[in-house]
Parts: structure tokens; C-alpha cells; sequence
């Protein structure tokens, strides 16, 4: 894998793709700088080599043109004190001004383009436009996870004009790595914890990770439709009685993979879909009309944690309750505790996708995990087995 590392940029351009896709408040304040941080070490090691940083990136979901709500000059600040440089900005991605700034662009010097998704041109992955973007570095720099699943203009199409002269920052490189540790080079046994509130939306993900793991747990929503393909009873709990038989079909091909499947014994039932709602503990194929799983049962956590207890490399995405509402959080958080007890004992553990993001954050796993990856369609899409074009288009080094 070629990185940063493999460059030295001593008065070299950098034109690194980063994600300060961030949240803003009333005041167009940053309210979370967990994407800026995450950039600071690719951005820093430029630095230091002596070359300069173009930063480029979007900002929200403009409609293909300018929008000041979501200039990326309100997070300028921001930037500069988490970097501890001061940042320039320019008030456009491409043009004569972009030029300017980047002709005076010193070594040891930080400029930050405008709002990439200003132009419609970005997010349609135009090739011209992409070469207009390209003229401002000598060395391409993709560091931002969460946007490389797309074949957009920054993140894929631009890498096109710099053969040999494009690498992965740090963030994205450390996200490979760990999907890579899981999907391919983890120690055995290697178990996934998915869950979730559908099947429909992770079929291909428990498709393509039937042939990486050798214990599937499956929690939250999906259990009902398969708990309900077995013939049990599911009550009011949320099913998708037309995915039945592709839940049959999933066990089946565990089975001929040798992948043991672990799925809920007993659930914490509710007569309500509601944080005050009277509760009980039933066994999972034993749930009385008008009640609905809403969170996984003791039993079945003690099982599970057995398992994770046991493994050596983990992927968790997605929560095995309701974890939004305290009354079904219970479970959630026993998964983390098992998964924190692993990983100090030495397990691989890599969260991602979706949810199960914000509920390790919620939680406080966020450092207890091994890593936590920034991309969540991305993260999905990894898990999928696909490629991701940002990435391809880095180790196509032509
Ligand atoms: P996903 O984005 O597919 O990972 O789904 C996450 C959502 O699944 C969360 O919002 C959870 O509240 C929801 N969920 C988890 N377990 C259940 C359940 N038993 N019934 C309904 N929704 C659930």
C-alpha cells in the first residue's frame, strides 16, 4: 500500500482530500472535531517534510452551487487552531483566485479551498473539472474515508493526472488496514456481531462475510425475521416476512461454510414501542401478540459474550436493541463491555458502519475498541466486498 510515508514533500504541493464534512450549530460553530483531528497527521507530516497543504473537501449537501450556510470558511478558525498553523482559504475550489493563492503558497504554508459540492461538476466525477483541481499539487493525497466509496471528481477522477504521484494519508491507510486485519488477514477466530433493524439492508454484507468469519452473531431488529423463518413466534416485534426465506437461505449457507451462526435465545419483550413501556423477559420464538423484541435477554448475552470472549478478531456493526431509548440499551452496552474485555486481552476489534458508530460514542467504547472507522457508507460498502473507487483509484498507481 503506498502512503504518505512513501513521499517526501520538501517544497512539493500536497493537494490533499480530506472530509471537514463537520457539523456547525446556529452560529456556524464546529460542534464536533473529530474529522479535522483525524486529518491533523497527514496534514502535519506535509509540514514537516517542507512542503505546503491544499486542503480540499465538501461541506454538507449543497445543490450544486454556491450556498454561504455551508462555506468552509466558517470552520477556518477551527482548522487553524487544531493544526496550530493559520490556515488560508480562497472562495473557490477552482478559478484564477485559487491559482493566486496557490502560486503564493509557501513551504510550511496551509491553504483551504472552498466547498468542493459548490460545483455540480464534483459529485458528477467531471474529468475536466478534475483536471482543473489536479493543476494545483504535485502529489494527489486521499485521506478522506468517508467519501471514498464515491467516484467523485476529489476523490477518484482527479487521481487520474497524477500517475505515480498519489498516495493514502494516515486516516484512510489506518482504515484499510483494519478492515484488511478483518476480512482477510485476522487471527481466528474471527467473529462478526451484526445488527440493526433490517436484514434487507445488510443481506450483502452477511453474504460476502460468510466467507471471512467463523462466528456470525446476529441481534437487534434482523432477529425476528429469522426466528420467524424457523417457525417461531415473533408477536408484534419488527419482521420482514418476505426476507423468510433468505433467512433460510443464510443459515443454509453458514451451515455448508462451517460459520457458526449465534442467534438470540431470549429478548427483552415490550407491549409498546415506547421507553415506558411494561416489559418482560420471553424466550425469542415465544413472543405474545402485542409485545415486540426491543432488546437482546440475559441468557443471550451471557452466549454471546461467550463467544467474543473467545475471539481473537471482532467486527461489530450495529446495535442488538433499541439502544436510543435507555430501557433497551442494556444490551448494546454488554456487547461493548464484552468487546473492551476482548480487546485488552488482545482481540483485533473494528466498529463500523452506520449506527453502530454513534452508539459506541454514546456509550464511551470509543477508546476501548481497536479502531472506529469514519466512513459509514464507505465502512458498508467495504464490508460488502467492494472496492472502493477513492481507494482503487490510489493503488492503480498509472
Ligand atoms: P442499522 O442502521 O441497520 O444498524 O439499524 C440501527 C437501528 O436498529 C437502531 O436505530 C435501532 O434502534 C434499531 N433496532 C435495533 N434493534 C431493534 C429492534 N429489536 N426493534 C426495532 N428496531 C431495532
Amino acid at each position: 500500500m503506498i502512503t504518505i510515508d512513501d513521499f517526501n514533500f520538501e517544497d512539493k504541493k500536497a493537494l490533499i482530500r480530506v472530509d471537514f464534512n463537520v457539523p456547525l450549530d446556529e452560529s456556524f460553530r464546529v460542534t464536533d472535531t473529530n474529522r479535522i483531528e483525524a486529518a491533523k497527521p497527514t496534514i502535519i507530516k506535509v509540514l514537516e517534510d517542507g512542503g505546503s497543504a491544499i486542503l480540499m473537501s465538501h461541506l454538507g449537501r449543497p445543490k450544486g452551487g454556491a450556498d454561504p450556510d455551508l462555506s468552509l470558511g466558517h470552520i477556518v478558525d477551527t482548522v487553524s487552531d487544531i493544526l496550530g498553523v493559520t490556515v488560508k482559504f480562497v472562495d473557490d475550489c477552482v478559478g484564477e483566485n485559487v491559482k493566486k493563492a496557490v502560486d503564493a503558497l509557501q513551504p510550511g504554508e496551509v491553504l483551504l479551498l472552498e466547498n468542493l459540492r459548490f460545483h455540480a461538476q464534483e459529485e458528477k466525477g467531471e474529468e475536466e473539472f478534475a483536471r482543473q483541481l489536479s493543476a494545483w499539487g504535485d502529489i494527489y493525497v486521499n485521506d478522506a474515508f468517508g467519501t471514498a466509496h464515491r467516484a467523485h471528481a476529489s476523490t477518484t477522477i482527479v487521481a487520474r493526472f497524477f500517475a505515480k504521484r498519489k498516495c493514502f494519508g494516515y486516516l484512510l491507510a489506518r482504515e484499510i488496514e483494519a478492515i484488511d486485519k478483518v476480512m482477510e488477514t485476522g487471527e481466528k477466530p474471527v467473529t462478526a456481531i451484526l445488527g440493526g433493524a433490517k436484514v434487507s439492508s445488510k443481506i450483502t454484507i452477511i453474504e460476502n462475510i460468510l466467507e471471512k468469519v467463523d462466528h456470525l452473531i446476529i441481534g437487534g431488529g434482523m432477529t425476528y425475521t429469522f426466528v420467524k423463518a424457523q417457525g417461531g413466534k415473533v408477536g408484534d416485534s419488527i419482521c420482514e416476512d418476505d426476507k423468510t426465506g433468505l433467512a433460510l437461505e443464510i443459515l443454509e449457507q453458514a451451515k455448508a461454510k462451517g460459520v457458526k451462526v449465534h442467534l438470540p435465545v431470549d429478548v427483552i419483550a415490550a407491549d409498546d414501542f415506547d421507553n415506558d413501556a411494561k416489559t418482560r423477559v420471553v424466550a425469542v420464538d415465544q413472543i405474545p401478540d402485542g409485545w415486540q423484541g426491543l432488546d437482546a435477554g440475559p441468557k443471550t448475552l451471557e452466549a454471546f459474550g461467550k463467544v467474543i470472549s473467545e475471539s481473537r478478531t471482532i467486527l461489530w456493526n450495529g446495535p442488538v436493541g433499541v439502544f436510543e431509548m435507555p430501557s433497551f440499551a442494556k444490551g448494546t452496552i454488554s456487547i461493548g463491555n464484552y468487546i473492551d474485555q476482548a480487546t485488552q486481552a488482545g482481540a483485533f476489534s473494528l466498529v463500523g458502519g452506520g449506527d453502530s458508530v454513534a452508539a459506541v460514542k454514546q456509550f464511551g467504547f470509543e477508546d476501548k475498541v481497536s479502531y472506529v472507522s469514519t466512513g459509514g457508507g464507505a465502512m458498508l460498502e467495504s464490508l460488502e466486498g467492494k472496492v472502493l473507487p477513492g481507494i482503487a483509484a490510489i493503488l492503480d498507481q498509472g
